[in-house]
C-alpha cells in the first residue's frame, strides 16, 4: 500500500468536464493549495488522467484517478464518484459515451429555449468548452457571461439555468443502482458524492441506500460543503449502519466555483480502504 500524504482531496473537476483548469494546471494549482494526494473525478471522463498522471512527479502530488458518474432518479441528478475504474471497461466506456452525448443534445436544447428570450448561440457555447469535453450547464453559465447575461456561473445558476426559469431539461442518466453495478465492474470503488445537498428529508430513502450497498456502494462523500448540517446527521447514522466509509472533499472546479482545495479532507485511512478495494486502477506516487 502507498503511503498517502495529506491533505487527501477526493473530489476535483478540470476543463475535460465543467473545471476552468486543464489537468495539469489543476495539480499545479494543487500542488501550490498544499495538497498532498487529490483525485480528479471529471464528470462522466477519465480523458484528464494521463496529462494529470503526466505531472504527478514535477508537482509532488499523488494522484487517485476517478469521475464522477452522472445518475437520474426521475428529474434528480445523483453523482457516484467512481474511484480507480479501468478506463478500459467496455461497458463503462459505452455507457459514459451515451451519458456524454445525452449531455450534448441535451444542452443544444437548452440553448434552442434559451435563443427564444435571449441573444445566445451554440456556437457561443462551444467557444467556452475544450474539444471532446463533457458538456454541462456550467458552459452554457460560461457563454451567457460572455454575453453580458449573467455576472458569473453562480448568477447564471440563479436565473437563466434554474430548472424554474422554464429552459431546463434533464439528461440521459442510468438509475444509481446500474451505476454503482458499471463501478464495480470495471473495478471501481462507488461513493456516493453529496448526498444531502437538499436536506435530511430528502436523504436518500433506507431501503433504496440498502440496495446501493448490496451491489457494492462503499462510502459517502459526508464532508462536502453543499450538504446541510441536518443532512449530514443523517447520513453519519446511515454511514454507521451499513459500514460505509465517510468520505470529505472539496469538488474544485478551478474559477467555476468558489469551492477551494482541502475545504473538505478524507483521512489517509479510508483512503487506504478505498485503494485496497479496487483493482481497475491503480493510484499514481510522486
Ligand atoms: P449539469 O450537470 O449540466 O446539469 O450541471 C450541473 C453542474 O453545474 C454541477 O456539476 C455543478 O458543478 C455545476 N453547478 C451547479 N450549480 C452551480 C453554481 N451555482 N455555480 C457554479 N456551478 C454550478
Ligand atoms: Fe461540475
Ligand atoms: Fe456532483
Ligand atoms: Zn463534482
Amino acid at each position: 500500500m502507498p503511503v498517502f500524504t495529506g491533505p487527501i482531496d477526493l473530489h476535483t473537476h478540470s476543463s475535460v468536464s465543467d473545471g476552468t483548469e486543464t489537468p495539469a494546471q489543476l495539480m499545479r494549482s494543487a500542488a501550490a493549495a498544499g495538497m498532498g494526494t487529490v483525485a480528479l473525478t471529471d464528470h462522466d471522463s477519465t480523458a484528464g488522467w494521463p496529462e494529470a498522471a503526466g505531472v504527478v512527479a514535477e508537482t509532488g502530488v499523488a494522484l487517485i484517478p476517478g469521475m464522477e458518474l452522472s445518475t437520474r432518479v426521475q428529474f434528480a441528478s445523483v453523482h457516484m464518484l467512481a474511484y480507480l475504474v479501468d478506463p478500459t471497461d467496455a461497458a463503462l466506456l459505452a455507457e459514459t459515451e451515451r451519458i456524454r452525448a445525452g449531455r450534448l443534445s441535451r444542452a443544444e436544447e437548452i440553448v434552442r429555449r434559451i435563443a427564444r428570450d435571449y441573444d445566445l448561440t451554440w456556437d457561443d457555447v462551444l467557444a467556452q468548452t475544450t474539444p471532446d469535453a463533457t458538456v454541462g450547464r456550467p458552459h452554457i453559465a460560461d457563454a451567457l457571461v460572455a454575453r453580458g447575461l449573467a455576472t458569473d456561473r453562480s448568477a447564471a445558476f440563479a436565473g437563466i439555468l434554474h430548472w424554474r426559469a422554464g429552459y431546463y431539461q434533464p439528461h440521459y442518466a442510468p438509475d444509481p443502482l446500474t451505476g454503482v453495478r458499471l463501478i464495480r465492474g470495471a473495478g471501481g470503488v462507488p461513493v456516493l458524492a453529496h448526498p444531502g445537498t437538499r436536506g435530511a428529508e430528502s436523504v436518500i430513502p433506507v431501503q433504496r441506500l440498502k440496495a446501493l450497498v448490496d451491489a457494492g456502494l462503499f462510502g459517502l462523500e459526508i464532508d462536502h460543503r453543499e450538504n446541510t448540517p441536518d443532512a449530514r446527521e443523517r447520513l453519519h447514522v446511515l454511514a454507521r449502519r451499513f459500514d460505509l466509509v465517510v468520505t470529505g472533499s472539496s469538488d474544485y472546479h478551478g474559477e467555476g466555483k468558489p469551492n477551494r482545495f482541502g475545504e473538505h479532507t478524507t483521512d489517509p485511512a479510508v483512503l487506504e480502504r478505498i485503494v485496497a478495494e479496487a483493482t481497475g486502477a491503480s493510484p499514481v506516487m510522486p
